[in-house]
């Protein structure tokens, strides 16, 4: 999950005092923008787009208005909440695109780990309206995902190092050593594919901005990842065999 900075100018707007839960929200339109938000909520006389983060039906996270703030998304309950908005309309759309869907879950993640908190709730929750919508996967969404992906400062070289030396039964130190480097198995799809240092290598690729859209960190290395590796390898101007050997677990452990 990569998040999108929005710039927006808002009008006057609190700090917030305490987060302690987060309330989802569809947009109740079929198509629309985090822009298209903001400038509906800038016409209604508020600051700006009064949700903290947008998600787009092709699974892109935009963060709208800065985090710190009070939100304007569920009366009463802005507070102490973080807010999240679904583009579409759930009510009359049957089904969320799985890229929207896993995105969500996995900004859920991220976000309950960031704040130290567990409460998430559906607008209708806290207000009388059918938002997010009857058809909206509620339960999937605040459930959130196994492996938390990070923000790239959050889940860095370091303590992806420190995970491949838990999964290779090594001394959590952080650099990477002899040891280490010695231990790390070759990958790719048709070697040790079910390694188990497979899945922190997906949510690595992850934290550093490579989406696994359909299939998610499963640990499980497929084209979808292959196709994350290749794309690594070039960004880094290596050899792009689509295979994880020396060179490219080396790129991966640094910053
Ligand atoms: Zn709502």
């Amino acid at each position: 999950m990569k998040i999108i900075e929005k710039t927006y100018s808002f009008g006057g707007m609190e700090i917030r005092k305490s987060t302690r839960r987060i309330i989802l929200h569809h947009a109740a339109a079929v198509t629309c923008s985090a822009d298209d938000v903001h400038r509906w909520h800038k016409a209604r006389g508020w600051a700006g787009i009064g949700y903290h983060f947008f998600i787009r039906k092709d699974g892109s996270v935009y963060r709208a208005r800065p985090e710190k703030y009070v939100g304007a998304h569920a009366g009463g309950a802005n507070y102490d909440s973080i807010g999240i908005c679904f583009e579409g309309n759930y009510d009359t759309e049957p089904t969320m695109p799985d890229v929207q869907r896993i995105a969500g879950s996995e900004l859920v993640s991220f976000l309950k780990e960031k704040y130290g908190i567990t409460r998430v709730q559906g607008h209708r929750d806290v207000g009388s309206t059918a938002c997010p919508g009857r058809y909206f996967p509620f339960e999937e969404i605040a459930e959130g995902v196994e492996n938390a992906p990070c923000e790239n400062c959050v889940y860095n070289g370091r303590s992806f190092i420190r995970d491949l030396q838990k999964l290779l039964q090594q001394e959590e130190t952080g650099e990477a050593d002899e040891a280490l480097r010695n231990a790390l198995p070759q990958v790719s799809a048709s070697q040790n594919r079910a390694h188990p240092v497979v899945k922190a290598l997906q949510v690595r690729l992850f934290a550093l901005g490579y989406n696994f859209p359909k299939y998610g960190a499963d640990g499980d290395f497929g084209a979808e990842t292959g196709d994350a590796v290749e794309a690594f390898q070039k960004a880094r101007s290596l050899s792009a065999d689509r295979i994880v050997g020396e060179d490219t677990w080396d790129a991966l452990m640094k910053d």
